[in-house]
């Protein structure tokens, strides 16, 4: 690899540094920029501009700044510059650029690519991914930027070297580099005949072609229709979708969108397989398995996410939404969808009639799938609002505190939805996610009965009786590794005083923010339990009396300060004692050691911390 090129030549990026440098396309950054909140526009700004995230990425040096497991987002990005710095990656020179043509169809086709990637990656269920495939989408084109800009500034092709070397000064993530050479590798015309098994950028990039974004360099009526007659009318919807995705930014940002909508009406489409092949499998097995071992499935929220992007995936649906239904009311509450989109969805609630209020209880008590069609009475308020004229509701859960459904539809193929074998397979996944939210019940109740069982419920801390066991199993493991081990015991000052004089609760706030001190005061290895009424238990693992002493001293005193600051006459008697080798040393003895430190303290005049030497 030659590093002497772009020292020779200068780095295309230093000429042209974001798309939005552009004389016509700044006008509206600056007036986005003016107008919104800065944070969120800048986000939405970095999602059109390639240029101006490989220049942030150079900053924040990413494969390097970044955490072991932090997701690569841009919103990340943003978070690590901060808005000043960012501002300042869109402030570039304006340059009077003409002929920008190619460079602008590599630009939308760029963002188109994000777009689609972001949605496979939503659709395939990798949630935590998609931020990343956006990134990956965005990028993928990256040795074709280069060519642009180096052939507009300096009149010449860069050699691949060149570009080759170019990417590699640019801190780019590893997993955007690989996509970008997965899609180089995957070249079409090297795997004649067949999209299965295609990285998810190279679908994307499909995706992007059939949306009416092509490469530049692919910008073929050949090869779109070589494209079309692969696709099913599945793909051809999610190609118009996707247009619509790309029109809806550009316009959020203000930004000019000069393409037409693709006449998806008029392909010759592929039935069945088509683009996406492996994304529908309408196997109802790998439904079942891909449900129970889904790492998503540990909140109420996963789950239903999980539902819906599975639905779309096995049950080839183009929509589907997780709702609740309140029957007294009639009003229906949209939770969750998936869909061709990327677009996060707010809770809706849609008040139904007569009509779809009988459906919703049928469902429900029959247990069965029952479809919502047009025409079958006046209040079609759930179609009109999905714009579907059928959609298939199936019933999830009645367990719950509102019964909860699936609602399918297939309004953007123009599919039926009325095969005996597709209920069948809605069932079992509605079953299944059924299982998964009675599980996640169950399993929240434990926790809650088990932490209670072990906790006081006043001060949360632990109970005395994990108190005193963790005090036995400490005890053991200090004499087999003959490391120290010493306890405090706790008693506050006056505290039938202070009951009488402020009353009970304030009793009560006194004990809980002493409780609180504790806490923060002692390591997370240490345990602290509340002993009795207002005596506590500290057990130090590993701690020598003299540094036992140190976490005393730092008690006493933040107590001291936390009754200042609550107005109230608060302070703590401490008793020390460390175990001793020989083994007749047992947890009453120690403890006992403890109470006589903690006696002595009190009849010395209370507030100050005693040790036990003897
Ligand atoms: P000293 O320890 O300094 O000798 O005096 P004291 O007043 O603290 O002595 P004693 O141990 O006799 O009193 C403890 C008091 O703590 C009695 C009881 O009413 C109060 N107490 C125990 N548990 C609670 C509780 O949960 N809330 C409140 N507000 N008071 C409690
Ligand atoms: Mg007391
Ligand atoms: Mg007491």
């Amino acid at each position: 690899m030659t590093l002497t090129a772009p020292k020779i030549h200068a780095h295309p990026l230093t000429r042209l540094p974001s798309m939005l440098a552009i004389r016509d396309l700044r006008t509206y950054v600056r007036r986005a920029i003016q107008r919104r909140s800065p944070v969120a526009t800048l986000v939405n700004l970095l999602r059109v501009d390639p240029l101006t995230v490989l220049r942030c990425l150079r900053w924040t040096g990413a494969p390097v700044n970044l955490g072991p497991g932090e997701p690569h987002t841009l919103s990340r990005l943003v978070a690590r510059l901060g808005s000043t710095l960012l501002q300042k990656a869109f402030e570039t020179p304006v340059l009077d650029v003409t002929g920008t043509g190619p460079l602008r169809k590599l630009w939308v086709h760029s963002v188109a690519t994000g777009l689609a990637a972001q949605t496979l990656a939503l659709v395939r269920g990798r949630g935590e991914d998609n931020e990343l495939a956006y990134l990956q989408g965005l990028l993928h084109d990256l040795p074709a930027w280069f060519r642009y800009l180096s052939l507009r500034q300096s009149g010449r092709t860069p050699t691949p070297d060149e570009t080759e070397g170019w990417v590699q000064r640019w801190n780019l993530p590893r997993e955007v580099l690989d996509a970008m050479r997965e899609t180089v590798d995957r070249d079409p015309s090297h795997h004649p005949g067949s999209f299965l098994d295609h990285p998810m950028v190279w679908h994307a990039e499909r995706l992007a072609e059939l949306a009416g974004f092509p490469h530049p360099e692919e910008d073929d009526p050949k090869r779109l229709e070589d494209l079309r007659a692969a696709a099913t009318p599945r793909d051809a919807a999610w190609a118009r979708e996707l247009h619509t995705q790309v029109r809806l930014l550009f316009e959020d940002l203000d930004l000019p969108f000069e393409f037409g909508e693709p006449d998806v009406e008029h392909w010759s489409t592929a039935e069945p397989g088509g683009l996406f092949p492996g994304q529908v499998t309408g196997n109802v097995t790998e439904l079942l398995l891909a449900l129970l071992q889904c790492k998503e499935a540990k909140t109420y929220q996963g789950v239903l996410t999980v539902t819906t992007a599975a639905s779309l995936r096995y049950l080839d649906v183009d929509r589907a939404f997780v709702a609740t239904y309140q029957p007294s009311s009639g009003a229906l509450w949209l939770r969750a969808k998936a869909d061709f989109s990327s677009r996060r969805m707010h809770r809706v609630k849609i008040q139904l009639g007569p009509v779809g209020r009988d459906l919703m209880g049928r469902a429900m008590t029959e247990s069965t799938p029952q479809i919502l069609a047009e025409g079958e009475g006046e209040d079609d308020t759930l179609l009109t609002f999905l714009g579907a004229a059928e959609v298939l509701v199936v019933p999830v859960q009645n367990a719950a505190a509102l019964p909860t459904y699936l609602i399918l539809d297939r309004a953007l193929s123009g599919r039926s939805l009325r095969m005996p074998k597709d209920h069948l397979a809605a069932m079992v996944l509605a079953r299944t996610s059924s299982m998964l939210l009675e599980n996640l019940l169950l399993r929240k109740r434990r926790q809650r009965a088990e932490k209670f069982a072990l906790t006081d419920p006043l001060t949360r801390l632990y109970n005395r009786s994990v108190g005193l066991s963790s005090l036995e199993s400490e005890l053991a493991r200090s004499r087999r590794s003959a490391d120290p081990l010493s306890v405090l015991m706790l008693d506050m000052d006056a505290f039938k005083n202070l009951n009488d004089t402020y009353g009970h609760l304030a009793g009560d706030v006194a004990l809980r923010r002493t409780a609180d001190v504790l806490r923060k005061t002692v390591r997370r290895s240490d345990v602290v339990c509340r002993y009795g009424g207002e005596e506590f238990l500290v057990v130090l693992p590993a701690a020598s009396l003299e540094e036992a002493t140190v976490v005393a001293a730092r008690i006493f005193t933040e107590v001291n300060e936390t009754g200042r600051r609550l107005g109230l006459p608060l302070s703590v008697s401490i008793g020390l004692a460390a175990a001793r080798t020989e083994p007749s040393d047992s947890v009453e003895t120690l403890l006992s050691r403890a109470d006589q430190a903690l006696y002595a303290s009190k009849v010395r005049g209370r507030n100050r911390f005693s040790a036990n030497v003897d």
